[in-house]
Protein backbone atom coordinates (compact mmCIF):
# COMPACT_ATOMS: atom_id res chain seq x y z
CA UNK A 1 0.00 0.00 0.00
CA UNK A 2 3.16 2.25 1.29
CA UNK A 3 4.89 1.61 -1.73
CA UNK A 4 1.17 2.56 -4.18
CA UNK A 5 0.74 5.94 -2.41
CA UNK A 6 4.39 6.85 -2.95
CA UNK A 7 3.93 5.64 -7.19
CA UNK A 8 1.21 7.60 -6.67
CA UNK A 9 2.93 10.77 -5.21
CA UNK A 10 5.50 10.64 -7.95
CA UNK A 11 3.16 10.26 -10.65
CA UNK A 12 1.52 13.49 -9.61
CA UNK A 13 4.89 15.37 -8.71
CA UNK A 14 5.89 14.55 -12.42
CA UNK A 15 2.85 15.71 -14.04
CA UNK A 16 2.98 19.02 -11.77
CA UNK A 17 6.98 19.37 -12.79
CA UNK A 18 5.30 18.93 -16.62
CA UNK A 19 2.66 21.25 -16.31
CA UNK A 20 4.89 23.77 -14.83
CA UNK A 21 7.36 23.43 -17.67
CA UNK A 22 4.87 24.34 -20.29
CA UNK A 23 3.76 27.22 -18.16
CA UNK A 24 6.93 28.49 -18.08
CA UNK A 25 7.58 27.68 -22.20
CA UNK A 26 4.74 29.61 -22.80
CA UNK A 27 6.41 32.55 -20.75
CA UNK A 28 9.11 32.37 -22.02
CA UNK A 29 8.34 31.90 -25.82
CA UNK A 30 4.49 32.73 -26.37
CA UNK A 31 1.76 30.21 -26.92
CA UNK A 32 3.88 29.42 -30.06
CA UNK A 33 5.92 26.72 -27.89
CA UNK A 34 2.70 24.69 -27.24
CA UNK A 35 0.55 24.98 -30.45
CA UNK A 36 3.26 26.04 -33.13
CA UNK A 37 3.00 28.96 -35.24
CA UNK A 38 0.05 30.71 -35.58
CA UNK A 39 -0.93 29.41 -32.23
CA UNK A 40 -3.94 27.28 -33.62
CA UNK A 41 -3.58 23.49 -33.18
CA UNK A 42 -4.70 21.10 -35.74
CA UNK A 43 -8.29 19.97 -36.05
CA UNK A 44 -10.30 18.34 -39.01
CA UNK A 45 -12.32 20.26 -41.42
CA UNK A 46 -15.63 19.05 -39.93
CA UNK A 47 -19.05 20.77 -40.65
CA UNK A 48 -19.12 21.64 -44.06
CA UNK A 49 -16.43 23.66 -42.93
CA UNK A 50 -13.75 25.32 -45.78
CA UNK A 51 -10.57 26.54 -44.26
CA UNK A 52 -8.09 29.03 -46.16
CA UNK A 53 -4.81 29.13 -45.32
CA UNK A 54 -1.94 32.26 -46.17
CA UNK A 55 0.78 30.34 -44.91
CA UNK A 56 3.63 32.42 -43.75
CA UNK A 57 6.81 31.74 -45.83
CA UNK A 58 8.84 35.09 -45.09
CA UNK A 59 9.12 36.55 -48.87
CA UNK A 60 7.32 34.55 -51.06
CA UNK A 61 3.71 32.23 -51.31
CA UNK A 62 1.77 29.85 -50.12
CA UNK A 63 -1.60 28.76 -49.40
CA UNK A 64 -3.91 25.87 -48.42
CA UNK A 65 -7.37 25.55 -49.15
CA UNK A 66 -8.91 22.47 -47.09
CA UNK A 67 -12.26 20.81 -47.39
CA UNK A 68 -13.82 17.54 -45.79
CA UNK A 69 -12.98 16.26 -48.81
CA UNK A 70 -9.36 17.07 -49.27
CA UNK A 71 -7.13 20.00 -49.68
CA UNK A 72 -5.36 22.06 -52.49
CA UNK A 73 -2.27 23.35 -52.11
CA UNK A 74 -1.72 26.86 -53.79
CA UNK A 75 2.26 27.89 -54.34
CA UNK A 76 4.90 26.29 -51.87
CA UNK A 77 7.01 29.30 -50.96
CA UNK A 78 10.98 29.63 -50.60
CA UNK A 79 13.76 27.25 -50.84
CA UNK A 80 14.82 28.41 -47.60
CA UNK A 81 11.18 28.06 -46.01
CA UNK A 82 10.70 24.88 -47.04
CA UNK A 83 11.23 23.25 -43.48
CA UNK A 84 8.42 25.58 -41.85
CA UNK A 85 5.96 25.05 -44.44
CA UNK A 86 6.26 21.03 -44.05
CA UNK A 87 5.97 21.56 -40.45
CA UNK A 88 3.04 23.69 -40.88
CA UNK A 89 1.17 21.03 -43.28
CA UNK A 90 2.50 18.53 -41.18
CA UNK A 91 0.62 19.99 -37.86
CA UNK A 92 -2.55 20.24 -39.60
CA UNK A 93 -2.09 16.51 -40.29
CA UNK A 94 -2.17 16.64 -44.40
CA UNK A 95 -0.94 13.74 -45.55
CA UNK A 96 -1.87 14.04 -49.64
CA UNK A 97 -2.89 17.09 -51.66
CA UNK A 98 -6.21 16.39 -54.32
CA UNK A 99 -4.25 19.48 -56.45
CA UNK A 100 -1.24 21.72 -55.87
CA UNK A 101 -0.62 24.63 -57.72
CA UNK A 102 2.53 25.99 -58.74
CA UNK A 103 1.47 29.15 -59.91
CA UNK A 104 4.72 30.11 -61.85
CA UNK A 105 8.28 28.93 -61.92
CA UNK A 106 9.72 32.20 -59.50
CA UNK A 107 11.57 30.70 -56.87
CA UNK A 108 9.45 32.23 -54.09
CA UNK A 109 6.50 30.29 -55.23
CA UNK A 110 7.98 27.21 -56.12
CA UNK A 111 11.04 26.51 -53.76
CA UNK A 112 9.03 24.26 -51.77
CA UNK A 113 7.60 22.23 -54.77
CA UNK A 114 9.97 19.74 -54.94
CA UNK A 115 9.37 19.16 -50.74
CA UNK A 116 5.99 19.08 -51.29
CA UNK A 117 5.98 16.15 -54.16
CA UNK A 118 8.59 14.09 -52.29
CA UNK A 119 6.55 14.49 -48.96
CA UNK A 120 3.04 14.29 -49.31
CA UNK A 121 1.09 12.61 -51.94
CA UNK A 122 0.03 14.42 -54.68
CA UNK A 123 -2.64 13.69 -57.14
CA UNK A 124 -2.93 16.17 -59.73
CA UNK A 125 -0.53 19.52 -60.44
CA UNK A 126 -0.94 22.81 -62.05
CA UNK A 127 1.09 24.75 -63.75
CA UNK A 128 1.33 27.05 -66.57
CA UNK A 129 2.63 26.47 -69.89
CA UNK A 130 6.41 28.52 -68.67
CA UNK A 131 9.54 26.91 -68.49
CA UNK A 132 12.13 28.55 -66.59
CA UNK A 133 16.02 27.83 -66.89
CA UNK A 134 16.45 27.24 -62.92
CA UNK A 135 17.93 24.24 -60.38
CA UNK A 136 14.75 25.22 -58.69
CA UNK A 137 12.31 24.59 -61.22
CA UNK A 138 14.07 21.21 -62.70
CA UNK A 139 13.66 20.64 -59.15
CA UNK A 140 10.46 20.67 -59.48
CA UNK A 141 9.87 18.84 -63.36
CA UNK A 142 11.92 16.21 -61.51
CA UNK A 143 9.79 15.41 -58.86
CA UNK A 144 6.50 15.69 -60.75
CA UNK A 145 8.08 13.26 -62.73
CA UNK A 146 8.86 10.85 -60.38
CA UNK A 147 5.83 11.24 -58.57
CA UNK A 148 3.76 10.34 -61.55
CA UNK A 149 1.10 12.60 -60.94
CA UNK A 150 -1.56 14.09 -63.29
CA UNK A 151 -0.19 17.58 -64.97
CA UNK A 152 -2.90 19.86 -65.95
CA UNK A 153 -2.02 22.81 -68.16
CA UNK A 154 -3.74 26.00 -67.23
CA UNK A 155 -6.35 27.62 -69.12
CA UNK A 156 -9.17 29.60 -68.84
CA UNK A 157 -11.92 28.78 -67.52
CA UNK A 158 -10.81 25.69 -66.78
CA UNK A 159 -12.57 24.51 -63.76
CA UNK A 160 -11.75 21.74 -61.11
CA UNK A 161 -13.61 20.32 -57.51
CA UNK A 162 -12.73 19.09 -54.31
CA UNK A 163 -16.07 18.09 -52.90
CA UNK A 164 -18.37 21.06 -53.14
CA UNK A 165 -15.38 23.76 -53.42
CA UNK A 166 -15.38 24.79 -57.26
CA UNK A 167 -11.80 25.97 -58.44
CA UNK A 168 -11.54 28.32 -61.66
CA UNK A 169 -9.05 29.21 -63.89
CA UNK A 170 -9.12 32.83 -64.89
CA UNK A 171 -5.78 33.11 -66.26
CA UNK A 172 -3.13 33.59 -68.03
CA UNK A 173 -4.90 34.52 -70.89
CA UNK A 174 -2.42 34.46 -73.18
CA UNK A 175 0.38 32.24 -74.73
CA UNK A 176 3.16 34.75 -74.73
CA UNK A 177 4.72 37.10 -72.30
CA UNK A 178 7.40 39.36 -71.21
CA UNK A 179 7.43 39.28 -67.81
CA UNK A 180 7.11 35.77 -66.23
CA UNK A 181 4.41 37.10 -63.07
CA UNK A 182 1.90 37.58 -66.09
CA UNK A 183 2.47 33.46 -66.36
CA UNK A 184 0.70 33.03 -62.70
CA UNK A 185 -2.14 30.83 -62.71
CA UNK A 186 -4.98 33.12 -61.35
CA UNK A 187 -7.51 30.70 -59.83
CA UNK A 188 -10.54 31.73 -58.17
CA UNK A 189 -11.97 29.52 -55.48
CA UNK A 190 -15.83 29.27 -54.56
CA UNK A 191 -17.62 27.75 -51.94
CA UNK A 192 -21.44 28.38 -51.16
CA UNK A 193 -21.09 32.57 -50.84
CA UNK A 194 -17.27 32.85 -49.98
CA UNK A 195 -14.82 33.42 -53.16
CA UNK A 196 -11.44 33.65 -52.72
CA UNK A 197 -9.38 35.19 -55.48
CA UNK A 198 -5.89 33.41 -55.66
CA UNK A 199 -3.76 35.73 -58.40
CA UNK A 200 0.33 34.65 -57.67
CA UNK A 201 2.27 37.29 -58.87
CA UNK A 202 0.21 38.29 -62.03
CA UNK A 203 0.93 41.63 -62.90
CA UNK A 204 -1.22 45.10 -64.72
CA UNK A 205 -0.81 43.05 -67.85
CA UNK A 206 -2.70 40.25 -66.68
CA UNK A 207 -5.31 42.21 -64.83
CA UNK A 208 -6.40 44.38 -68.16
CA UNK A 209 -7.09 40.66 -69.83
CA UNK A 210 -8.85 39.75 -67.04
CA UNK A 211 -10.96 42.53 -66.58
CA UNK A 212 -11.69 42.46 -70.20
CA UNK A 213 -12.97 38.78 -70.32
CA UNK A 214 -14.38 38.60 -67.13
CA UNK A 215 -15.67 41.93 -66.19
CA UNK A 216 -19.29 41.71 -67.13
CA UNK A 217 -19.89 38.59 -66.01
CA UNK A 218 -18.92 39.38 -62.73
CA UNK A 219 -16.42 36.51 -62.62
CA UNK A 220 -13.66 38.78 -60.82
CA UNK A 221 -15.91 39.73 -57.66
CA UNK A 222 -14.64 37.98 -54.80
CA UNK A 223 -14.40 38.26 -50.51
CA UNK A 224 -10.94 37.66 -50.12
CA UNK A 225 -8.05 38.89 -52.96
CA UNK A 226 -4.64 37.40 -52.28
CA UNK A 227 -2.61 40.34 -53.19
CA UNK A 228 -1.34 40.24 -56.76
CA UNK A 229 2.96 39.84 -56.52
CA UNK A 230 3.20 40.84 -52.43
CA UNK A 231 1.64 43.96 -52.68
CA UNK A 232 3.54 45.50 -54.78
CA UNK A 233 2.72 48.16 -57.67
CA UNK A 234 3.32 46.12 -60.29
CA UNK A 235 -0.22 44.56 -59.39
CA UNK A 236 -3.60 45.68 -57.79
CA UNK A 237 -4.96 48.45 -60.24
CA UNK A 238 -7.24 50.27 -59.45
CA UNK A 239 -9.67 49.05 -61.89
CA UNK A 240 -9.09 45.39 -61.32
CA UNK A 241 -9.53 46.18 -57.89
CA UNK A 242 -12.94 47.70 -58.57
CA UNK A 243 -13.88 44.68 -60.44
CA UNK A 244 -13.14 42.38 -57.38
CA UNK A 245 -14.50 44.36 -55.17
CA UNK A 246 -12.76 42.58 -51.81
CA UNK A 247 -13.33 43.17 -48.99
CA UNK A 248 -9.57 41.54 -47.23
CA UNK A 249 -7.21 41.73 -48.72
CA UNK A 250 -4.05 39.22 -47.55
CA UNK A 251 -0.98 40.66 -48.50
CA UNK A 252 1.91 37.52 -48.60
CA UNK A 253 5.10 39.25 -48.01
CA UNK A 254 8.31 38.89 -45.91
CA UNK A 255 9.00 41.08 -43.02
CA UNK A 256 12.15 44.09 -44.20
CA UNK A 257 12.16 42.56 -48.09
CA UNK A 258 14.53 44.22 -50.20
CA UNK A 259 11.70 44.74 -52.59
CA UNK A 260 10.07 47.30 -50.25
CA UNK A 261 6.47 45.13 -50.63
CA UNK A 262 3.91 45.76 -49.91
CA UNK A 263 4.30 49.56 -51.65
CA UNK A 264 2.67 52.39 -49.64
CA UNK A 265 1.21 53.76 -52.91
CA UNK A 266 -1.03 49.80 -52.76
CA UNK A 267 -1.75 49.75 -49.14
CA UNK A 268 -3.00 53.73 -49.63
CA UNK A 269 -5.27 52.08 -52.35
CA UNK A 270 -6.95 49.45 -50.40
CA UNK A 271 -7.23 51.68 -47.45
CA UNK A 272 -8.70 54.27 -49.87
CA UNK A 273 -11.59 51.15 -50.57
CA UNK A 274 -11.94 50.62 -46.63
CA UNK A 275 -10.41 46.91 -47.51
CA UNK A 276 -9.63 45.16 -44.26
CA UNK A 277 -5.53 44.74 -44.72
CA UNK A 278 -3.83 41.07 -43.72
CA UNK A 279 -0.28 40.86 -43.19
CA UNK A 280 2.08 37.88 -43.21
CA UNK A 281 4.82 39.79 -42.27
CA UNK A 282 2.82 41.87 -39.17
CA UNK A 283 0.71 38.93 -38.61
CA UNK A 284 1.87 35.22 -39.17
CA UNK A 285 -0.01 32.73 -41.15
CA UNK A 286 -3.24 33.84 -41.84
CA UNK A 287 -6.69 31.77 -41.50
CA UNK A 288 -10.22 32.33 -43.00
CA UNK A 289 -13.22 29.72 -41.98
CA UNK A 290 -16.34 29.77 -43.96
CA UNK A 291 -19.34 27.13 -44.01
CA UNK A 292 -20.28 28.93 -47.19
CA UNK A 293 -21.77 32.31 -45.84
CA UNK A 294 -19.46 35.34 -45.33
CA UNK A 295 -15.68 34.20 -44.50
CA UNK A 296 -14.46 35.02 -41.08
CA UNK A 297 -11.10 35.50 -39.50
CA UNK A 298 -9.71 32.39 -37.49
ZN1 LIG B 1 6.44 36.25 -55.90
Amino acid sequence: MARRRRKNKVKGVVTAVLVLAAIIAALFFGKDALFGEGGHVSDPVSGGEVQFHFIDVGQGDAALIRTEKGDILIDAGTNSSEEELQAYLDRLGVKELEYAVFTHPHEDHIGGADMILNTYAVKRVVLPDKEHDSKTFERMMDAIEAEKCEVIMATPDKTFKVGELTCTILAPISTAYTELNNYSVVIRADYGDTSVLFTGDAEVDSEAEMLERYRFKGTLDCDILKAGHHGSDTSSSQAFLDAVTPVHAVISVGEGNTYDHPKQEILARYEAMKLEIHRTDKEGSIVFTTTGGEPTRK
